[in-house]
C-alpha cells in the first residue's frame, strides 16, 4: 500500500490506472478506523480492481464547538489496518492542502442539507459535498462506497453527484453494528462505561419501529412517537431528532405510501456525545402488508 499526501500527485497516480482501463473504487473516511471502514472497503474491493482510502479529518465540516480539535488522529494504526484490509493506496492530505491559501470554493447541495443534520450543524452538508467533490476529483474513480450509517450525508451526495454529472457510481454500504446492536462509530470512544449501555436504546428504537411496521402499521408518526419515548426513558439522553423521512429528500413522512423507501433516522445525545443512527424501511418492501 502506498501512502500519498499530495493531491496532484493521486490525481496523476488515478489518471494512470484509468489509462490502463483499470476501474477504481474509493473509500472516504476521517480515520479512527473501525470495523464499519473495513467493511466499505470489502465491498469496494468487490467492485473494483483498485481501492484507493482516503484519510482526511475535513475542518469544513466541523461547526463552531464540535469535536474536530479532539477527533482522533491515531495514524499509524490506521495506515496498517488499511494495508492489512488490502486497500491499495492511502491518500492522506494536511489541510493546507485541500486549501491552500486563496481557497474559496463551495457547493451548497440545496433544502436538504438544511433538515435534521443540517439544521443542527449548519454549513456541515456544505462542507461535506464540497470535500467529496474534491476529493472525487483527486482520485477519479470509477466509485466511491459510502456507509448508510450517514444516510442523509449518503442522499445529499447523491442528489449532488447527480445534479452536476459527476458520473461516479455511489455505492452505500449497510450499518455495521457492535454485538448489541449500537453501530460502530469512531465517536463511540468517548462514551463512559455507562453511556456506552446506555447508547443501545438507539438500536432499541430502531427495533421497535421494525416491529411495529412488520405488523402492517403504515402511521410513521405514531411509531416514530412511541420510539421517542423509548429514548426518553433512558437517564443521560437528549434527542436532536427521531423520525421517518422521505428517503430522497428527507422531507418528514407521517404515513407509508407503499413501495417508497424511508429512513427512520435519530440524532441522540448520550452525555456529551452526539449518536446518529438509522433504518431503512420500503413499505411493503419486507414481511409487512402494507
Ligand atoms: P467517517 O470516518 O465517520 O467520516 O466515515 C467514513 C465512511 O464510513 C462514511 O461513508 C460512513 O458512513 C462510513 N461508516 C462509518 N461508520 C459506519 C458503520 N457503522 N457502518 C457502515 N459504514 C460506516
Amino acid at each position: 500500500m502506498q501512502i500519498i499526501t499530495d493531491p496532484a500527485e493521486m490525481q496523476a497516480i488515478a489518471e494512470n490506472f484509468r489509462l490502463q482501463r483499470q476501474r477504481i473504487g474509493v473509500v472516504m473516511t476521517m480515520g479512527a478506523l473501525h470495523d464499519g471502514h473495513l467493511s466499505l472497503v470489502r465491498l469496494a474491493q468487490k467492485k473494483a480492481g483498485i481501492v484507493i482510502m482516503t484519510i482526511f479529518v475535513n475542518p469544513t465540516q466541523f461547526g463552531p464547538g464540535e469535536d474536530f480539535e479532539r477527533y482522533p488522529r491515531p495514524f499509524e494504526q490506521d495506515a496498517a489496518l488499511a494495508r492489512s484490509a488490502g486497500v491499495d493506496y492511502l491518500f492522506a492530505p494536511a489541510p493546507e492542502q485541500m486549501y491552500p491559501e486563496g481557497y474559496s470554493t463551495s457547493i451548497d447541495p440545496g433544502p436538504m442539507a438544511n433538515r435534521f443534520e443540517g439544521s443542527f450543524r449548519p454549513g456541515h452538508f456544505s462542507g461535506v459535498a464540497t470535500v467529496v467533490i474534491k476529493l472525487l476529483n483527486i482520485t477519479r474513480p470509477h466509485l466511491a462506497v459510502f456507509g448508510e450509517k450517514d444516510a442523509q450525508q449518503l442522499s445529499v451526495i447523491r442528489r449532488v453527484v447527480r445534479d452536476l454529472n459527476i458520473g461516479t457510481i455511489i455505492e452505500g454500504a449497510p450499518i455495521s453494528r457492535e454485538n448489541d446492536g449500537l453501530a460502530t462509530s469512531s465517536r463511540n470512544i468517548y462514551l463512559s462505561a455507562d453511556e456506552r449501555e446506555h447508547a443501545t436504546v438507539l438500536y432499541h428504537a430502531i427495533q421497535h419501529a421494525q416491529q411495529e411496521t412488520e405488523k402492517g402499521r403504515r402511521d410513521l408518526g405514531a411509531i416514530a412517537g412511541e420510539a421517542e419515548s423509548i429514548i426518553d426513558s433512558v437517564p443521560g439522553t437528549k434527542r436532536d431528532y427521531l423520525c421517518f423521512v422521505d428517503e430522497d429528500t428527507f422531507e418528514t413522512a407521517e404515513t407509508a405510501i407503499p413501495e417508497k423507501a424511508y429512513r427512520f433516522i435519530m440524532a441522540v445525545r448520550v452525555g456529551s456525545t452526539r449518536l446518529i443512527d438509522n433504518w431503512r424501511y420500503v413499505c411493503g418492501g419486507g414481511n409487512d402488508e402494507c
